[in-house]
Parts: structure tokens; sequence; C-alpha cells
């Protein structure tokens, strides 16, 4: 447990350092108030209300919010929240701050926090004037040991405190990453959609939302306005095939078009070695903006002589955990991986665009499919060029846990594309694995992270968080708590997870252990058994990939837990406890459904009456728990279920 602080989940007891300067609360009695701007900005409210919430929940005690001109008391301490005429007397100025910056300085008793700051909406994750807040959320976490485990009220550990007093303090600090993201599903649907019926209820979906926004702002999430645009190939086939068939693919039947024959889609790899097509791509930009020239979004490049040209050499054995990289799994053709060629591409294009713009980014957009690998060449790219990191295609090393020769072969392919200077970000899809399994790792996921922020990562594109807290809970507060401070070590933000549990900590650590001892044990038979595609496709395998057995260890974990628990005169660590065994209940119920389906997509007409009280089970079960948040149930059922079961048989029920 290297560098963790350990925090203690006493029912009772005071955070109060040597030499402490500024006093919040001192024997249940306030020392402080809290003081705000004559006409605060947006931020500044929000941040104080943030601030005087959690500090309540912590006591027990609600500070006054006071207005700077308004002072009648004399308190023991100050903490001015924002830009104020105080600070301003200080010398302490935000003005001149970057994006998402605050400075957290105490003078005296007083204690101040500010940074940017505006009028915008503080929870919107593009809006960058928000420093002031990101300071009073460090303040939250480092002096009040404020954990935000998962949306919600139940998810907001705050452990009880009768004292709060601080040291003097000097900080100023800007996210370690510039852009921080994971990706959600909507929740704008239909009253009367199937999706309303089976999961989640349309207003529970908002509430949930809401909810959402506020952990992620917790944690810091946002900075999207600093995202440089990304996108893959947008020349249209059906616009240009007729008139300029030698832009796109030559396939291995020795034609341009599709490589994947029968598919009509818009887009078509293109032949990048085309200089008119490289020219037309110069006419089509605007000259500003960001130039995105992100390959196709499927494996399949050109085959003409002229491109293979411009490719390193191919391995004659492609490593076993990664040989879907090299060759197309529908079609068995070997494209091998053209990250040569692209980058040469790339950096054509960037030099006929520097001629009109100098400054152009040009937005590669994915490394990723058929230029995963680092290019072997020497090539140079350099900061006028951007890239996302997106491990994918092999099964392998799609998802977490994999192999460790895999984990060291994707390291080596970030360490590589790092080498050609290219600015990168990571745009992982792992996450999307597990469906309402507790089907997670922390280990590799964690150390890749850390590894690539050392490497120069300067944000991330997670896709996406398909919301299931009650199960895969540890490895979503993980990754959310890597993105403010990637230095953290990956046990100690599992120790902050478990210590929310208070007398229970240790029984929820097994519990989350065996689970993860499973995924690790199972690697390959997850990636033998279940479809290449099995992040979207899980619903029909799932009865075999967790058979019953596995749940009964688990099941007798958590009951300990829940004994453990209830020991404690706080409700709130047995209420956890029962919050993991609803993950697991559901998870048993959508294991019995899916075992009737047994793959397919309709149910035997024989079965459809267990079909039908497997199903009224589950909908029920999910109506009474969903205002939990224990899963996000519309993602649930519209990405998984709906695309994988045809549920018509609900109709009627
Ligand atoms: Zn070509």
């Amino acid at each position: 447990m290297a560098g963790s602080k350990s925090i203690p989940f006493l029912i009772l007891f005071s955070i109060s350092f040597a030499f402490s300067q500024i006093r919040v609360v001192t024997n249940s009695t306030p020392q402080a108030i809290v003081v705000i701007a004559d006409n605060p900005s947006a931020t500044a409210k929000f941040a104080a209300q943030e601030l005087v919430d959690h500090i309540a929940l912590a006591t027990g005690i609600t500070l006054r919010v006071i207005p700077e001109s308004n002072q009648q008391e004399d308190p023991f301490s100050r903490l001015y929240i924002g830009e104020t005429k105080a600070a301003a007397k200080q010398g302490i100025d935000a003005k001149r701050l970057p994006r998402e910056t605050f400075i957290m300085r105490s003078v005296g008793n007083d204690l101040f926090i500010l940074g940017n700051e505006s009028d915008a909406d503080p929870l919107d994750p593009r809006n960058p004037d928000v420093g002031t807040l990101f300071g009073v959320y460090e303040f939250l976490e480092n002096f009040v040991n404020v954990r935000w485990l998962w949306p919600g009220k139940l998810g907001t550990f705050v452990p009880r405190a009768s004292t709060i007093e601080i040291p003097a303090v000097k900080q100023l600090e800007q996210p370690a990453l510039f852009f921080r993201h994971m990706r959600n599903h909507g929740h704008v649907m239909d009253e009367n959609s199937l999706d309303a019926r089976l999961g989640f209820s349309p207003s529970v979906a908002q509430q949930y939302h809401e909810a959402l926004d506020f952990l992620y702002r917790r944690h810091r999430m946002g900075g999207l306005d600093a995202m440089p645009a990304t996108g893959h190939n947008k020349i249209d086939w059906r616009k240009y095939g007729q008139t300029h068939p030698e832009w796109f693919v030559l396939t291995s039947e020795g034609r341009r078009g599709n490589p994947k024959p029968g598919r009509e889609d818009p887009q078509v790899s293109l032949c990048v070695t085309n200089e008119e097509l490289q020219d037309f791509i110069i006419d089509q930009w605007d000259g500003k903006s960001t130039l995105v020239v992100g390959p196709e979004d499927s494996p399949g490049r050109c085959l003409c002589e002229k491109c293979r040209a411009w490719d390193a050499p191919q391995p004659e054995t492609p490593p076993w955990f990664a040989t879907l990289m090299y060759t197309d799994e529908d079609t068995d053709v070997f494209y091998g991986q053209t990250s040569d060629r692209y980058a040469r591409f790339w950096k054509v294009i960037q030099e006929k665009a520097a001629k009109i713009n100098p400054d152009v980014l040009v937005s590669v957009s994915y490394l990723y499919e058929n230029e995963f690998t680092a290019p072997v060449a020497d090539i140079r790219l350099g900061k006028n060029f951007f890239g996302e990191f997106v491990q994918w295609r092999d099964p392998h090393l799609r998802y977490f846990p994999m192999p460790d020769a895999a984990f060291e072969w994707i390291k080596e392919q970030w360490l590589g594309w790092k080498r050609t200077g290219i600015r990168m970000a990571y745009r992982p899809n792992y996450l999307h694995d597990g469906y309402v399994l507790p089907h997670f790792e922390t280990r590799q996921s964690g150390e890749f992270f850390k590894f690539a922020y050392e490497q120069g990562m300067e944000g991330t594109d997670f896709d996406m968080n398909t919301g299931q807290w009650a199960v895969q809970g540890l490895r979503l507060y993980m990754h959310l708590r890597l993105h403010s401070d990637p230095e953290l070590e990956i046990e100690t933000i599992r120790q902050e997870y478990f210590q929310a549990f208070g007398p229970a900590a240790k029984s929820v650590e097994k519990y989350f252990d065996y689970w993860e001892k499973y995924a690790i044990e199972n690697t390959l038979n997850f990636i033998q058994n279940m479809e290449v595609r099995r992040y979207a496709k899980y619903p029909l395998e799932v009865h075999e990939a967790f058979p019953p057995e596995v749940f009964v260890p688990a099941t007798a974990l958590l009951e300990r837990a829940l004994k453990e628990a209830q020991s404690s005169p706080l409700s709130e660590f047995a209420e956890r406890v029962k919050f993991l065994q609803i993950g697991l209940q559901h998870a048993l119920l959508t294991i019995e459904l899916a075992a009737i389906h047994d793959g397919q997509k309709e149910v035997p007409q024989n079965r459809l009456n267990d079909a039908k009280g497997a199903l009224r089970n589950l909908v029920q079960f999910r109506k009474d728990h969903e205002h939990l948040f224990f899963s996000d149930l519309y993602h649930v059922t519209s990405y998984w279920e709906g695309r994988c079961w045809d549920m018509d048989y609900f109709d009627g029920l």
C-alpha cells in the first residue's frame, strides 16, 4: 500500500492538522463563514453551495454564506470562495490563470479558493471557467476526505467529523489532463417505448443523468472544449465512387470500392497515395479549422502497388494475440498494419495544408485498426498532428484483463507512436465490456492509464461508461479518480472505495477480489468462448460465461459484509452493501432470462411462458430499485438487450 493514506471509518473523528491555521468546525461548533462576492459568478455561487453542503454532511453544521460587504460577524476563519475584493486586496488574482485552474491560499486564519469563473453552467463539461469549483472539490477531497463513489446520495461518502481544521496552504493547480471524458448513454426516451417499460422509467433516467453530471464534475471531468476534432474518413463513395473510383481502395478482388462484398457503406477506405485525392482533401478544407483525416472505421486498406510500397515489411507471423490486427476476420484477407503508409499520407497532407496555414493541426483521429501499431520507419510527425490511441479489433487486446504479452505489446505501440512526436489521447472501448455482470478488472487498466499519462497522454475520451455501478463500481471509481489524479496508486484508490463500506471494508474488498480473480483466470476462456464482438453481444452468452455456481461464494461474501456493516450505528454502510447485493441479484435475474433465450434472438415456442415469467421478475426488480441508480438501465435495454433479444412477448404481460 505504498503511498496510501488510511482513512479511519470512525463514526466521529477529527480532521485536525498540527499547526492548524484555519478552523472550519471545532468540536461541533462552527468557526468559519463562507464569503462570496456581492455579485458572485454562477461558478462561485455553485462552488460555495457544494462546500457548505459537504461540510454539513461531515459535521452536521451548515456554514453561513455571506456577501462580502455584508459581514457583521467576527468568526475565527473566513473561507473566501471565488473572486472577491478581499482576494484582490491580498494580491490574489485569478484573471490571468490558465483554464480550469485554481489558487488555494491561506492568509492568517482565512482561506482563499479562487480560479476561473463565469456565469456559464458549472456542470457543462465544455465550460472551462470552473477553476473556483475545482478548488473547492480539491479542498473537500483533501481536507474533508469526501469520496464520490457513484451517482446519487448513497454514492457520496463523507466521513463524520466533529472538527475540521486545516494547516496553512499555498497551492496552484490545473488538471493533469487537458480533457477528461467518459461517454455515457443518452436519456431521452419515449414514455411508451419498450426501453421505458423494460428498464429505466424516463423520469428516473433523467434524474440519473443529473446525478451523473454532478459526479463527473466532482471528479473534475470535462475540458471538452479543448478536445481536438476527430472523425473517420468522410469522402463519400456514393458521391465520388462513379467519377473517381481510383480514390478508393483496390480490393483483393481487383476492383475499386468496398472491400466487404455486398456492403453498401458510404464510407470506403481511400487509396491514400493518390495525389489527386490528396489535393481534393486540401481543396475541401476551409484553411483554418483542424484538418480531420481519420482512417476508415473498419479493417481493410488499399491493396494497390503504390500504397503497398509505402508500407513497412509485415511480420511473417503476427503475434498470437494480435492476428486480427493484420487479417480481416470476416474475409480472411491479409491487409497487414498500414501505419507507415498512413503516417506518410498524413505528413503529405500536413505539408500541403501548411502552405495555406502553417499552424494547421492535422487530426489523424484514430491510431486504430490497421494503423494501430507504431510505424517501423523513423518517421517524424510532431505537434501539428493529433491522434487517439484505440486498442481494438483483436479480442486479446480489446478488453482488460488481457494476456500479459498483449499488455506489453500495446504499451510498445503507444511508445512507438509517441516517438513520432504526435500529440496523443486515449480513447479505449473496453469499458463497454461486461454487460450487467461483475466482470471487470482494475490492475492492468489502471496501470495502463498511469503509463499513458507518464508517456504524454494529454486527454481521454472513454467509450463508454455503461453505468453498472453496483457490479463494476470499483472499476468506474478508479477511472474517475485517475482522471483527476493520474499519479495516485491503484491500491490507494481501491482502499478509498472499500472504506466507504465502514466495518465491512475488508469483506467488500474480498468480494471485489473474488470477481476480479474470476475475470483474470478466465481471460482466455472469455476470448475463446464468446463472440469477438462480445461487448455488444454479451446477453447472448452470459449464462455460459457466468454459470450460477460462481455466484455462491460471492453471495456469501456479501451476506457477511452486510452483517459487519450492520454493526455500525450509521445505516449508510449497510445501505452500500445492499446496493452491491442489488447489483448481484439483478445479474442473476438477467442470466435467468438469457438462459431461456440461449443465444437466440427469439425465445423457443415451448419456453415462452418461462421467458414471460423471468422477464416479469426482472422488470419488477428493475422498477423497484431503479431510483438507486444501481445500473444505467437505458443503456442495458437499448444497447445490449434490444440488440440481442426480441422481447415483444413483453406485450400483454
Ligand atoms: Zn492505393
